[in-house]
Protein backbone atom coordinates (compact mmCIF):
# COMPACT_ATOMS: atom_id res chain seq x y z
CA UNK A 1 0.00 0.00 0.00
CA UNK A 2 1.25 3.11 -1.00
CA UNK A 3 1.08 7.27 0.26
CA UNK A 4 0.50 9.18 -3.10
CA UNK A 5 1.09 13.33 -2.68
CA UNK A 6 -0.59 14.72 -5.91
CA UNK A 7 0.25 18.64 -6.08
CA UNK A 8 0.42 21.24 -9.13
CA UNK A 9 4.32 20.17 -9.62
CA UNK A 10 6.59 17.77 -8.30
CA UNK A 11 9.33 18.47 -6.14
CA UNK A 12 11.72 18.37 -9.35
CA UNK A 13 13.91 20.58 -11.62
CA UNK A 14 14.37 19.23 -15.38
CA UNK A 15 17.30 20.97 -16.59
CA UNK A 16 19.63 20.45 -19.18
CA UNK A 17 22.72 19.73 -19.40
CA UNK A 18 24.96 18.67 -22.80
CA UNK A 19 21.91 18.17 -24.74
CA UNK A 20 20.23 15.93 -21.91
CA UNK A 21 17.89 16.46 -19.80
CA UNK A 22 18.31 15.92 -16.09
CA UNK A 23 16.22 15.95 -12.61
CA UNK A 24 17.00 18.32 -9.84
CA UNK A 25 15.62 16.95 -6.77
CA UNK A 26 14.04 20.44 -4.65
CA UNK A 27 13.60 20.30 -1.03
CA UNK A 28 10.42 22.45 -0.27
CA UNK A 29 8.81 22.17 3.12
CA UNK A 30 6.44 19.73 1.62
CA UNK A 31 8.99 17.25 -0.09
CA UNK A 32 10.78 17.58 3.66
CA UNK A 33 7.39 16.96 5.91
CA UNK A 34 6.49 13.57 3.77
CA UNK A 35 10.67 12.47 3.43
CA UNK A 36 10.74 12.56 7.60
CA UNK A 37 7.08 10.91 7.86
CA UNK A 38 7.74 7.79 9.09
CA UNK A 39 5.42 5.12 7.50
CA UNK A 40 5.87 1.24 6.14
CA UNK A 41 4.06 2.70 2.94
CA UNK A 42 5.73 3.30 -0.19
CA UNK A 43 6.03 7.45 -0.71
CA UNK A 44 4.46 7.88 -4.19
CA UNK A 45 4.62 11.74 -5.77
CA UNK A 46 2.06 13.11 -8.72
CA UNK A 47 2.56 16.44 -10.18
CA UNK A 48 2.98 18.35 -13.25
CA UNK A 49 6.57 17.69 -14.48
CA UNK A 50 7.17 21.84 -14.89
CA UNK A 51 8.48 21.76 -18.49
CA UNK A 52 6.95 21.53 -21.77
CA UNK A 53 8.70 18.39 -23.72
CA UNK A 54 7.72 17.61 -27.35
CA UNK A 55 10.13 15.12 -28.05
CA UNK A 56 8.96 11.35 -26.98
CA UNK A 57 12.82 10.21 -26.79
CA UNK A 58 13.47 13.13 -23.75
CA UNK A 59 10.00 12.09 -22.60
CA UNK A 60 10.85 8.62 -22.13
CA UNK A 61 14.43 9.39 -20.58
CA UNK A 62 12.87 11.89 -18.06
CA UNK A 63 10.27 9.09 -17.05
CA UNK A 64 12.52 7.20 -16.28
CA UNK A 65 14.73 8.96 -14.16
CA UNK A 66 11.01 9.83 -12.41
CA UNK A 67 10.38 6.45 -11.85
CA UNK A 68 13.68 6.16 -10.24
CA UNK A 69 12.07 8.80 -7.63
CA UNK A 70 8.82 6.99 -7.35
CA UNK A 71 7.46 10.58 -9.47
CA UNK A 72 4.54 10.18 -11.40
CA UNK A 73 4.79 13.56 -14.28
CA UNK A 74 1.86 14.97 -15.56
CA UNK A 75 2.14 16.92 -18.91
CA UNK A 76 0.65 20.02 -19.61
CA UNK A 77 0.75 21.93 -22.70
CA UNK A 78 1.18 25.58 -23.19
CA UNK A 79 -2.45 26.62 -23.35
CA UNK A 80 -3.28 24.43 -20.05
CA UNK A 81 -0.50 26.56 -17.99
CA UNK A 82 -1.84 29.78 -19.51
CA UNK A 83 -5.93 28.84 -19.05
CA UNK A 84 -6.00 26.36 -15.89
CA UNK A 85 -2.52 27.61 -14.09
CA UNK A 86 -2.19 31.04 -14.73
CA UNK A 87 -5.94 31.76 -15.54
CA UNK A 88 -8.24 29.64 -13.30
CA UNK A 89 -5.57 28.79 -10.20
CA UNK A 90 -3.64 32.57 -10.26
CA UNK A 91 -6.47 35.09 -11.41
CA UNK A 92 -9.62 33.75 -10.13
CA UNK A 93 -9.15 31.54 -7.22
CA UNK A 94 -5.73 33.19 -5.67
CA UNK A 95 -7.07 36.65 -5.62
CA UNK A 96 -10.31 35.46 -3.89
CA UNK A 97 -9.20 33.87 -1.44
CA UNK A 98 -6.75 36.28 -0.73
CA UNK A 99 -10.02 39.32 -0.79
CA UNK A 100 -7.99 40.75 -3.87
CA UNK A 101 -11.91 40.90 -5.59
CA UNK A 102 -10.84 43.49 -7.93
CA UNK A 103 -8.26 41.57 -9.16
CA UNK A 104 -10.20 38.09 -9.70
CA UNK A 105 -10.04 37.75 -13.90
CA UNK A 106 -12.47 35.35 -15.92
CA UNK A 107 -12.56 34.14 -19.35
CA UNK A 108 -14.48 31.07 -20.35
CA UNK A 109 -11.40 28.98 -20.83
CA UNK A 110 -10.09 29.26 -17.34
CA UNK A 111 -12.91 27.18 -16.01
CA UNK A 112 -12.56 24.68 -18.79
CA UNK A 113 -9.46 24.06 -18.78
CA UNK A 114 -9.27 23.98 -15.03
CA UNK A 115 -11.75 21.01 -15.52
CA UNK A 116 -9.93 19.33 -17.67
CA UNK A 117 -6.46 19.47 -16.40
CA UNK A 118 -7.88 18.40 -12.65
CA UNK A 119 -9.67 15.66 -14.83
CA UNK A 120 -5.65 14.81 -16.27
CA UNK A 121 -4.85 14.48 -12.93
CA UNK A 122 -7.12 12.26 -12.44
CA UNK A 123 -6.23 9.73 -15.27
CA UNK A 124 -2.82 9.95 -14.08
CA UNK A 125 -3.52 8.94 -10.51
CA UNK A 126 -6.08 6.15 -11.72
CA UNK A 127 -3.01 4.13 -13.16
CA UNK A 128 -1.35 4.29 -10.00
CA UNK A 129 -3.95 4.17 -7.22
CA UNK A 130 -4.41 0.32 -5.71
CA UNK A 131 -6.83 -0.33 -3.04
CA UNK A 132 -6.03 0.24 0.54
CA UNK A 133 -3.88 3.28 -0.59
CA UNK A 134 -3.81 6.42 0.54
CA UNK A 135 -3.76 9.58 -1.53
CA UNK A 136 -3.20 13.22 -0.14
CA UNK A 137 -4.06 16.15 -2.90
CA UNK A 138 -2.38 19.41 -2.28
CA UNK A 139 -4.05 23.13 -2.34
CA UNK A 140 -6.16 25.11 -4.76
CA UNK A 141 -4.92 23.98 -8.34
CA UNK A 142 -6.72 20.69 -7.99
CA UNK A 143 -9.94 21.27 -5.93
CA UNK A 144 -12.46 18.91 -8.07
CA UNK A 145 -9.52 16.25 -7.99
CA UNK A 146 -10.89 14.50 -4.32
CA UNK A 147 -14.50 14.02 -6.01
CA UNK A 148 -13.16 12.61 -9.56
CA UNK A 149 -11.13 10.06 -7.71
CA UNK A 150 -13.62 8.87 -5.19
CA UNK A 151 -16.35 8.74 -8.57
CA UNK A 152 -13.75 6.04 -9.86
CA UNK A 153 -12.17 4.22 -6.44
CA UNK A 154 -14.08 3.18 -3.37
CA UNK A 155 -11.30 1.90 -0.82
CA UNK A 156 -9.33 4.32 -1.21
CA UNK A 157 -8.38 7.12 1.78
CA UNK A 158 -8.67 10.68 0.29
CA UNK A 159 -7.36 13.74 2.31
CA UNK A 160 -6.85 17.48 0.98
CA UNK A 161 -4.90 20.93 2.23
CA UNK A 162 -5.80 24.03 1.52
CA UNK A 163 -2.10 25.91 2.08
CA UNK A 164 -3.66 29.41 1.25
CA UNK A 165 -6.41 30.99 3.01
CA UNK A 166 -10.10 29.92 2.78
CA UNK A 167 -12.00 33.28 2.74
CA UNK A 168 -15.43 33.65 4.08
CA UNK A 169 -18.68 32.84 2.71
CA UNK A 170 -19.19 36.85 1.51
CA UNK A 171 -16.21 36.09 -0.59
CA UNK A 172 -16.45 32.88 -1.86
CA UNK A 173 -19.91 32.93 -3.01
CA UNK A 174 -19.24 35.39 -5.71
CA UNK A 175 -17.65 32.22 -7.82
CA UNK A 176 -19.46 30.88 -10.38
CA UNK A 177 -18.37 27.85 -10.40
CA UNK A 178 -18.81 27.68 -6.18
CA UNK A 179 -21.12 24.76 -5.75
CA UNK A 180 -18.81 22.47 -8.24
CA UNK A 181 -15.64 23.40 -6.48
CA UNK A 182 -17.21 22.82 -2.74
CA UNK A 183 -18.40 19.52 -4.41
CA UNK A 184 -15.17 18.75 -5.72
CA UNK A 185 -13.68 19.34 -1.91
CA UNK A 186 -16.33 17.20 -0.18
CA UNK A 187 -14.70 13.73 -2.38
CA UNK A 188 -12.26 13.83 0.19
CA UNK A 189 -12.83 11.99 3.79
CA UNK A 190 -10.58 15.52 5.53
CA UNK A 191 -10.41 18.59 4.46
CA UNK A 192 -8.21 20.10 6.25
CA UNK A 193 -6.65 24.38 6.31
CA UNK A 194 -4.02 26.02 8.32
CA UNK A 195 -6.03 28.03 10.62
CA UNK A 196 -9.56 27.91 12.74
CA UNK A 197 -10.65 30.54 10.90
CA UNK A 198 -10.38 29.06 7.31
CA UNK A 199 -12.16 25.95 8.88
CA UNK A 200 -14.71 28.07 9.49
CA UNK A 201 -15.61 29.60 6.73
CA UNK A 202 -15.22 26.63 5.09
CA UNK A 203 -17.94 24.94 6.67
CA UNK A 204 -20.11 27.65 6.93
CA UNK A 205 -19.70 27.97 3.05
CA UNK A 206 -20.81 24.44 2.36
CA UNK A 207 -23.79 25.17 4.74
CA UNK A 208 -25.25 28.19 2.73
CA UNK A 209 -23.99 26.92 -0.80
CA UNK A 210 -25.25 23.46 -0.62
CA UNK A 211 -26.84 22.48 2.66
CA UNK A 212 -24.76 20.06 4.41
CA UNK A 213 -25.07 20.22 8.21
CA UNK A 214 -22.13 20.24 10.37
CA UNK A 215 -21.80 18.60 13.49
CA UNK A 216 -18.67 18.69 15.70
CA UNK A 217 -16.23 19.52 12.57
CA UNK A 218 -17.93 16.55 10.34
CA UNK A 219 -19.77 17.39 6.99
CA UNK A 220 -23.08 15.05 7.26
CA UNK A 221 -23.16 13.59 3.78
CA UNK A 222 -25.97 10.74 2.85
CA UNK A 223 -23.23 8.11 2.90
CA UNK A 224 -20.28 9.55 4.50
CA UNK A 225 -19.05 12.06 6.97
CA UNK A 226 -16.12 14.59 5.85
CA UNK A 227 -13.65 15.74 8.68
CA UNK A 228 -12.76 19.57 8.48
CA UNK A 229 -9.89 20.09 11.06
CA UNK A 230 -7.14 22.57 10.99
CA UNK A 231 -3.42 21.88 10.84
CA UNK A 232 -1.30 24.71 11.13
CA UNK A 233 1.74 23.36 8.43
CA UNK A 234 5.55 23.89 10.27
CA UNK A 235 9.33 24.21 9.36
CA UNK A 236 11.85 22.04 9.50
CA UNK A 237 13.00 23.29 12.23
CA UNK A 238 16.41 21.96 12.26
CA UNK A 239 17.45 22.83 9.18
CA UNK A 240 17.13 26.53 10.07
CA UNK A 241 18.66 26.52 13.42
CA UNK A 242 21.66 24.64 12.97
CA UNK A 243 22.49 26.46 9.54
CA UNK A 244 24.32 29.00 11.36
CA UNK A 245 26.79 25.86 12.13
CA UNK A 246 27.49 25.63 8.69
CA UNK A 247 30.82 27.28 8.07
CA UNK A 248 29.85 28.28 4.48
CA UNK A 249 26.68 30.02 6.17
CA UNK A 250 29.07 31.69 8.56
CA UNK A 251 31.21 32.81 5.79
CA UNK A 252 28.13 34.49 3.86
CA UNK A 253 27.23 36.05 7.03
CA UNK A 254 30.64 37.58 7.92
CA UNK A 255 30.42 39.07 4.55
CA UNK A 256 27.23 40.08 4.95
CA UNK A 257 27.90 41.76 8.49
CA UNK A 258 31.34 43.44 6.53
CA UNK A 259 28.76 45.29 4.01
CA UNK A 260 26.49 46.53 6.50
CA UNK A 261 28.85 47.40 9.06
CA UNK A 262 26.88 48.36 12.33
CA UNK A 263 23.83 49.33 11.03
CA UNK A 264 20.23 47.77 12.24
CA UNK A 265 18.85 45.48 9.77
CA UNK A 266 15.00 45.17 9.43
CA UNK A 267 14.87 42.18 6.96
CA UNK A 268 11.71 41.55 4.43
CA UNK A 269 11.35 38.37 2.37
CA UNK A 270 8.22 37.62 -0.02
CA UNK A 271 7.73 35.94 -3.49
CA UNK A 272 6.39 38.90 -5.06
CA UNK A 273 2.88 38.62 -4.67
CA UNK A 274 -0.04 41.77 -4.14
CA UNK A 275 -1.12 39.58 -0.85
CA UNK A 276 2.50 40.47 0.55
CA UNK A 277 1.57 43.80 1.45
CA UNK A 278 4.82 44.87 0.33
CA UNK A 279 4.14 48.82 -0.98
CA UNK A 280 2.22 48.57 2.53
CA UNK A 281 5.02 47.67 4.02
CA UNK A 282 7.37 50.37 2.70
CA UNK A 283 4.56 52.99 3.16
CA UNK A 284 5.32 52.24 6.53
CA UNK A 285 9.07 52.32 6.58
CA UNK A 286 8.88 55.90 4.86
CA UNK A 287 6.97 57.39 7.59
CA UNK A 288 9.61 55.65 9.86
CA UNK A 289 12.57 57.14 7.89
CA UNK A 290 10.60 61.01 8.28
CA UNK A 291 9.23 60.80 12.14
CA UNK A 292 12.55 59.32 13.56
CA UNK A 293 15.68 61.35 12.12
CA UNK A 294 17.72 60.08 14.92
CA UNK A 295 17.93 56.48 13.06
CA UNK A 296 18.81 57.81 9.77
CA UNK A 297 22.19 56.33 9.12
CA UNK A 298 21.54 53.27 11.53
CA UNK A 299 18.52 50.90 10.35
CA UNK A 300 18.90 50.03 6.92
CA UNK A 301 15.64 47.30 5.56
CA UNK A 302 17.06 44.67 3.22
CA UNK A 303 14.22 43.58 1.13
CA UNK A 304 14.41 40.01 -1.01
CA UNK A 305 12.10 39.82 -3.65
CA UNK A 306 11.86 36.47 -5.31
CA UNK A 307 10.53 36.77 -8.82
CA UNK A 308 7.34 35.44 -9.03
CA UNK A 309 4.63 35.00 -12.00
CA UNK A 310 5.34 38.34 -13.40
CA UNK A 311 4.11 37.70 -16.94
CA UNK A 312 0.82 38.25 -15.31
CA UNK A 313 -0.52 41.80 -15.64
CA UNK A 314 -0.94 43.13 -11.90
CA UNK A 315 2.57 40.93 -10.68
CA UNK A 316 4.27 43.30 -13.58
CA UNK A 317 2.67 46.56 -12.09
CA UNK A 318 3.76 45.57 -8.80
CA UNK A 319 7.68 45.32 -9.56
CA UNK A 320 7.39 48.70 -11.72
CA UNK A 321 5.57 50.14 -8.17
CA UNK A 322 8.20 48.34 -5.91
CA UNK A 323 10.94 49.43 -8.06
CA UNK A 324 9.39 53.29 -8.07
CA UNK A 325 9.14 53.07 -4.10
CA UNK A 326 12.26 52.42 -3.44
CA UNK A 327 14.09 54.50 -6.05
CA UNK A 328 12.06 56.92 -4.18
CA UNK A 329 13.04 56.78 -0.80
CA UNK A 330 16.79 55.93 -1.86
CA UNK A 331 17.03 59.05 -3.88
CA UNK A 332 15.21 61.26 -0.90
CA UNK A 333 17.42 59.80 1.92
CA UNK A 334 20.58 58.13 0.50
CA UNK A 335 23.79 59.54 2.14
CA UNK A 336 27.13 58.87 0.62
CA UNK A 337 27.58 55.92 3.66
CA UNK A 338 23.99 54.79 3.93
CA UNK A 339 21.36 53.32 2.19
CA UNK A 340 17.95 52.84 3.53
CA UNK A 341 17.04 50.29 1.42
CA UNK A 342 18.65 47.41 -0.12
CA UNK A 343 16.55 45.50 -2.76
CA UNK A 344 17.15 42.49 -4.20
CA UNK A 345 14.74 40.94 -7.32
CA UNK A 346 16.07 37.16 -6.88
CA UNK A 347 15.57 34.13 -5.32
CA UNK A 348 18.38 33.45 -2.35
CA UNK A 349 20.24 30.56 -2.10
CA UNK A 350 19.51 28.69 1.50
CA UNK A 351 23.51 29.67 2.70
CA UNK A 352 22.68 33.45 2.16
CA UNK A 353 18.83 33.55 3.28
CA UNK A 354 19.71 31.85 6.52
CA UNK A 355 22.98 33.91 7.17
CA UNK A 356 20.09 36.91 6.21
CA UNK A 357 17.83 35.55 9.07
CA UNK A 358 20.89 35.19 11.51
CA UNK A 359 21.61 38.92 11.21
CA UNK A 360 18.75 40.35 10.88
CA UNK A 361 17.63 42.37 14.10
CA UNK A 362 13.96 42.81 13.12
CA UNK A 363 12.16 40.76 10.41
CA UNK A 364 9.42 42.71 9.35
CA UNK A 365 6.68 40.07 7.93
CA UNK A 366 3.16 42.22 6.83
CA UNK A 367 1.17 40.37 4.55
CA UNK A 368 -2.34 41.72 3.74
CA UNK A 369 -3.09 37.78 4.10
CA UNK A 370 -1.49 34.99 3.72
CA UNK A 371 -2.43 31.24 4.08
CA UNK A 372 0.56 30.58 6.59
CA UNK A 373 3.70 32.35 5.95
CA UNK A 374 6.77 29.95 6.23
CA UNK A 375 9.42 33.00 6.39
CA UNK A 376 8.43 34.11 9.99
CA UNK A 377 8.95 30.59 11.62
CA UNK A 378 12.22 30.46 9.40
CA UNK A 379 13.63 33.47 10.95
CA UNK A 380 12.87 32.44 14.54
CA UNK A 381 14.52 29.38 13.87
CA UNK A 382 17.12 30.77 12.13
CA UNK A 383 18.01 33.51 15.40
CA UNK A 384 19.13 30.75 17.37
CA UNK A 385 20.02 32.63 20.64
CA UNK A 386 20.80 35.71 18.98
CA UNK A 387 18.83 38.72 19.68
CA UNK A 388 16.14 39.29 17.02
CA UNK A 389 12.42 40.81 16.97
CA UNK A 390 10.00 39.26 14.31
CA UNK A 391 6.96 42.15 13.68
CA UNK A 392 3.88 39.57 11.77
CA UNK A 393 0.47 40.68 10.23
CA UNK A 394 -2.09 40.11 11.86
CA UNK A 395 -3.32 38.73 8.61
CA UNK A 396 -0.72 35.55 7.95
CA UNK A 397 -2.07 32.70 8.98
CA UNK A 398 1.02 31.97 11.47
CA UNK A 399 0.20 34.92 14.23
CA UNK A 400 -1.93 32.27 15.81
CA UNK A 401 0.76 30.48 16.71
CA UNK A 402 3.35 33.58 16.95
CA UNK A 403 1.15 36.21 18.70
CA UNK A 404 4.66 36.39 20.91
CA UNK A 405 5.76 38.87 18.12
CA UNK A 406 4.80 42.35 17.28
CA UNK A 407 1.46 41.91 15.89
CA UNK A 408 0.51 45.04 13.36
CA UNK A 409 -2.12 45.47 10.81
CA UNK A 410 -0.53 45.71 8.08
CA UNK A 411 -2.73 48.25 6.51
CA UNK A 412 -1.77 50.68 8.33
CA UNK A 413 1.30 51.87 7.75
CA UNK A 414 1.23 53.95 11.15
CA UNK A 415 1.45 50.62 12.82
CA UNK A 416 4.01 49.50 11.06
CA UNK A 417 6.48 52.66 11.85
CA UNK A 418 5.23 52.41 15.51
CA UNK A 419 6.34 48.47 15.62
CA UNK A 420 9.48 49.20 13.97
CA UNK A 421 10.47 51.59 16.55
CA UNK A 422 9.61 49.55 19.40
CA UNK A 423 11.92 46.65 17.52
CA UNK A 424 14.43 48.68 17.99
CA UNK A 425 14.07 49.82 21.56
CA UNK A 426 12.95 46.65 22.41
CA UNK A 427 16.28 45.42 25.56
CA UNK A 428 17.81 42.46 24.54
CA UNK A 429 16.58 40.36 27.66
CA UNK A 430 13.22 40.99 26.02
CA UNK A 431 13.65 39.98 22.62
CA UNK A 432 15.74 36.82 24.07
CA UNK A 433 12.90 35.75 26.08
CA UNK A 434 10.03 36.10 23.05
CA UNK A 435 12.56 34.47 20.79
CA UNK A 436 12.51 31.61 23.19
CA UNK A 437 9.01 31.10 23.34
CA UNK A 438 8.07 31.45 19.98
CA UNK A 439 10.97 29.18 19.60
CA UNK A 440 9.67 26.69 21.50
CA UNK A 441 6.21 26.82 19.69
CA UNK A 442 8.11 26.19 15.95
CA UNK A 443 10.06 23.50 17.32
CA UNK A 444 7.15 21.59 18.67
CA UNK A 445 5.21 22.09 15.17
CA UNK A 446 7.23 21.04 12.74
CA UNK A 447 6.38 19.78 9.23
CA UNK A 448 7.11 16.52 10.19
CA UNK A 449 4.43 17.08 12.60
CA UNK A 450 2.51 18.37 10.85
CA UNK A 451 2.62 15.44 8.14
CA UNK A 452 2.03 13.06 10.71
CA UNK A 453 -1.07 14.51 12.24
CA UNK A 454 -2.83 14.48 8.87
CA UNK A 455 -2.12 10.87 7.88
CA UNK A 456 -2.93 9.65 11.69
CA UNK A 457 -6.45 11.82 11.30
CA UNK A 458 -7.18 10.46 7.68
CA UNK A 459 -6.46 7.03 8.62
CA UNK A 460 -8.99 7.39 11.97
CA UNK A 461 -11.85 8.85 9.81
CA UNK A 462 -11.91 5.88 7.00
CA UNK A 463 -11.85 3.54 10.16
CA UNK A 464 -14.73 5.82 11.50
CA UNK A 465 -16.70 5.19 8.06
CA UNK A 466 -16.36 2.27 8.05
CA UNK A 467 -18.11 2.07 11.24
CA UNK A 468 -20.68 4.14 10.79
CA UNK A 469 -21.92 2.94 7.28
N1 LIG B 1 12.57 31.37 -0.11
C1 LIG B 1 13.52 30.83 -0.92
N2 LIG B 1 14.45 31.67 -1.50
C2 LIG B 1 14.44 33.00 -1.30
C3 LIG B 1 13.45 33.52 -0.46
C4 LIG B 1 12.52 32.69 0.11
O1 LIG B 1 13.57 29.63 -1.11
O2 LIG B 1 15.28 33.71 -1.85
C5 LIG B 1 11.58 30.44 0.53
C6 LIG B 1 11.49 30.62 2.03
O3 LIG B 1 12.57 29.93 2.66
C7 LIG B 1 10.12 30.06 2.34
C8 LIG B 1 9.34 30.25 1.04
O4 LIG B 1 10.29 30.70 0.06
O5 LIG B 1 10.19 28.70 2.67
C9 LIG B 1 8.23 31.26 1.16
O6 LIG B 1 7.18 30.68 1.88
P1 LIG B 1 6.02 31.52 2.53
O7 LIG B 1 5.10 30.57 3.21
O8 LIG B 1 6.57 32.60 3.41
O9 LIG B 1 5.30 32.25 1.32
P2 LIG B 1 4.72 31.71 -0.09
O10 LIG B 1 5.75 32.09 -1.10
O11 LIG B 1 4.53 30.22 0.04
O12 LIG B 1 3.44 32.45 -0.29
Amino acid sequence: MKIIIISNRLPVKIVEENNELKLIKSEGGLATGLGSLETKREKHWLGWSGMHITDEGQKADINKQMEELKFHPVYLTPNQIKNYYEGYSNSTIWPLCHYFYSYIGSNNNYWESYKEVNALFCEAALKIIEPGDIVWVQDYQLMLLPAMIREKVKDVSIGYFHHIPFPSYEMFRVLPERAEILRGLLGADLVAFHTYDYMRHFISTVYRVLGYECILDEVQLEDRIVEVDAFPMGINYDLFHDAILRPEVQEKAMELKEGFGDNKIILSVDRLDYSKGILMRLKGFIKFLKHNPEYHGKVSLVMIVVPSRDTVGTYAKLRTRINEFIGGINGKYSTLSWTPVYYFYRAFSFEELTAMYYLADIALVTPLRDGMNLVAKEYIAAKRDKPGVLILSEMAGAVIELSDSIVVNPNNSKEIEDAIVKALEMPEKEQLENLKKLQEIVSTQTVKQWATDFITELKSIKELNNQRF
